[in-house]
């Protein structure tokens, strides 16, 4: 079989972007999570870790050599050009272990998909010849992420506002799931479009 097509899967926090990758694994799926993908790249002894303690000094680690993630949150929150050189570190690293890790050594399927909450914010689409959006109104999101994370509403709205906006977001998609309902209507839909998708990708 040729490589298997990269399918995005995305959407706001608390949309239930985690929640829709674990019915397609319970389908088969391979998937690969970017937040993960995020944090193994800057793990201890990480070359991008490295230069993030070079380029900001000993005290974005912590004693355990882990990196500070608070720290570093406040510096490129104060300044926009440290942000811009962490991203411009960070970004193409991650990209790159993401393409590595959806290359699966064993795979069956015509698709794997990459769950991203940066895919059309980053250059992450380029990976994915096709997106999934998983879709709640906003009041949902504030609502689950709240009681997933203990965040107060600010926080949360906060967060949101940082994010692509929603109608943005669905106009750039190919495939939409409704997650504004109970589960096995969700996993429904999950199962519609994991045919259509092996359909599409089998071509
Ligand atoms: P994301 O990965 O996009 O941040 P999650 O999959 O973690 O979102 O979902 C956010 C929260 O909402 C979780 O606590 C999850 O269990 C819950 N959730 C997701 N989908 C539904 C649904 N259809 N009905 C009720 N709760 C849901």
């Amino acid at each position: 079989m040729s490589n298997p097509a990269v399918i995005g899967l995305t959407g706001g926090i608390g949309s239930g972007k985690s929640t829709v990758a674990k019915m397609f694994g319970a389908l088969g799926v391979h998937w690969v999570d970017a937040d993960i993908v995020a944090r193994e790249v800057v793990e201890p002894g990480t070359p991008a870790l490295g230069k993030i303690a070079e380029h900001f000094g000993a005290e974005i680690l912590q004693d355990d050599g882990q990196l500070d993630r608070a720290a570093l949150r406040t510096i490129v929150f104060k300044d926009p050009n440290e942000r811009e050189w962490l991203e411009s570190l960070l970004h193409p690293t991650i990209r790159d272990e993401l393409a590595r890790q959806l290359q699966p050594e064993n795979y069956h399927l015509p698709y794997v998909l990459l769950v991203s909450p940066l895919l059309l914010e980053t250059d992450q689409h380029t990976l994915a010849s096709r997106a999934i959006v998983v879709d709640v109104p906003v009041e949902t999101q504030i609502e689950r992420t709240m009681s997933r994370d203990n965040n107060d509403r600010d926080q949360v709205e906060r967060i949101i506002a940082a994010q692509m906006p929603r109608e943005h977001r669905l106009g750039r998609a190919d495939h939409i799931i409704r997650n504004d309902r109970p589960l096995p209507e969700v996993e429904q839909q999950v199962q519609e479009l994991h045919q259509q998708l092996l359909d599409i990708c089998r071509d």
